[in-house]
């Protein structure tokens, strides 16, 4: 399909119907890398974005070795050191930071990753990424168009045929919804998604830590959720901290006084010297999966499919591999002479996410539960299995494969992951 307008009688009024291959429906981060990664493969689509919005992205994200290999393949990786922190080390504990926790050769209690000292993932700001990805965009020869309202979509046998309040229409084979968590596209698709809710929200925000990080992540899990800090820059944290919805409003409410000291609390003394530089803002936890992943004519990427708990700072990076994955299977489609609603595109994407995305959800969703037994309404593990502890993890054979797993590239391989 070629994209052109064609001009239909409707009554007295004419309707222009723009013909396209491919619409990309969303307005984040993982519309933005998705049209990027199009634009790379030279398959040519047409994006629809909801009416702009003041959505600031105060979030920073954690930026795994396959997914950094991808951004700099699409020439989104221009971060400056000043820009992007490595993360050399992860320490996750229940308990209380002792004054060496960012010391590597200390004895800290929990579990300790890495991969011999070697860079993990890179934190960086999700304003910036954004704004590599409109700059890179704005040069694509595709078109960029605003829709109005809910779109109405029908799914027929001659392909897709999406229209708006202010009637706009478009004909197209294949739409890739990247609208997010609560994506209109999939609901009103029918796909059924499940909820894995656990009833949190996360607090972020911006903390000075007066000291060295030495580009240590660290995170304590608590009854009530995980507090991670990701270091930024030399002496900075962005910090995530996740609440049952009851505690998350007191403590988004406390002045900023009262929110340090619980920080301090919360991390240990050796925290003491913090202070907070920046705002913060709380962000809804909706973890959830849509198995299908798609039907004929439609295919989820990023929180539309899967939207994950923060705590593994994943959710963005299986948003990556999901791009990566569908131009892969769009690009031999398209080599073999086949429409982009062909069911084989939507198999060959499940099979080749569907072990990826499991994994890290019964991780992240295994830990969220084990830990943070204060969110749901019954207890699934016994106090016992809590108790044992990271510490006992931290002796496993399998916590090298997990830190690898982390890294990315392990469950999933496309093009894009190649070395540039
Ligand atoms: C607190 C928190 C911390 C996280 N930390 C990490 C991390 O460290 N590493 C990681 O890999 N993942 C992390 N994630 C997950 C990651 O943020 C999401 O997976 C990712 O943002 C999904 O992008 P998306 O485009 O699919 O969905 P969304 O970002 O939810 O975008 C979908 C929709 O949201 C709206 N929207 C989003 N951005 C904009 C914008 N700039 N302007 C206007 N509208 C917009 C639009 O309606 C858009 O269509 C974190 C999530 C949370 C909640």
């Amino acid at each position: 399909m070629q994209t052109n307008n064609i001009k239909i009688l409707h009554g007295l009024n004419i309707i222009m119907v723009h013909k396209t291959p491919i619409v990309v429906v969303g307005n984040g981060l993982t519309a933005e890398v998705m049209c990027s990664a199009l634009n790379y493969f030279g398959l040519e689509y047409t994006r629809l974005l909801s009416q702009r919005n003041d959505f600031v992205d105060t979030r920073t994200t954690t930026i795994n070795i396959a997914s950094q290999k991808m951004l700099s393949r699409l020439n989104l990786w221009s971060f400056s050191n000043k820009n992007s922190t490595e993360i050399r080390n992860i320490l996750v504990s229940q308990y209380k930071f002792s004054e060496n926790c960012f010391n590597r050769n200390s004895e800290t209690s929990g579990l300790h990753f890495s991969l011999d000292g070697e860079i993990m993932a890179w934190t960086i700001e999700n304003e910036n990424l954004f704004k590599n990805c409109q700059k890179h965009n704005s040069k694509s020869p595709s078109l960029i168009e605003n829709y109005y309202g809910n779109l109405n979509i029908e799914y027929t046998e001659n392909g897709v045929v999406i229209n708006d309040i202010r009637r706009k229409k478009w004909h197209t084979e294949l739409i890739i919804a990247c609208d997010g968590a609560n994506s209109a596209i999939r609901e009103s698709a029918g796909l059924r998604s499940t909820s894995m809710a656990a009833n949190q929200e996360a607090i972020v925000a911006r903390i000075n830590l007066n000291r060295l990080h030495h580009n240590f992540a660290v995170q304590r899990f608590l009854p009530d959720g995980p507090l991670a800090l990701m270091p930024i820059r030399t002496q900075e944290a962005a910090l995530v901290w996740s609440l049952s919805k009851t505690k998350s409003a007191n403590i988004f409410n406390l002045s900023e006084g009262e929110f340090k000291r619980k920080i301090i609390n919360a991390l240990g003394d050796s925290f003491k010297k913090m202070t907070l530089c920046s705002e913060k803002k709380i962000w809804g936890l909706k973890p959830s999966v849509t198995r299908s992943m798609g039907r004929p004519g439609l295919i989820l990427a990023g929180d539309s499919n899967h939207s994950i708990h923060p705590l593994a700072g994943m959710g963005f990076n299986l948003a990556l591999a999901d791009v990566a994955v569908i131009c892969d299977c769009l690009s031999s489609a398209k080599k073999n002479g086949l429409s982009f609603s062909h069911p084989s595109i939507l198999s060959e994407y499940r099979a080749r996410r569907r072990l990826e995305v499991e994994a890290i959800i019964a991780l992240t969703q295994g830990l969220n539960r084990l830990f943070s037994y204060n969110s749901f309404k019954f207890k699934t593990f016994p106090s016992s299995l809590t108790n044992i502890g990271l510490g006992i993890m931290d002796s496993l054979p399998i916590k090298k494969q997990l830190a690898k797993i982390a890294a990315g590239g392990v469950l999933t391989s496309a093009s894009l992951f190649s070395d540039v």
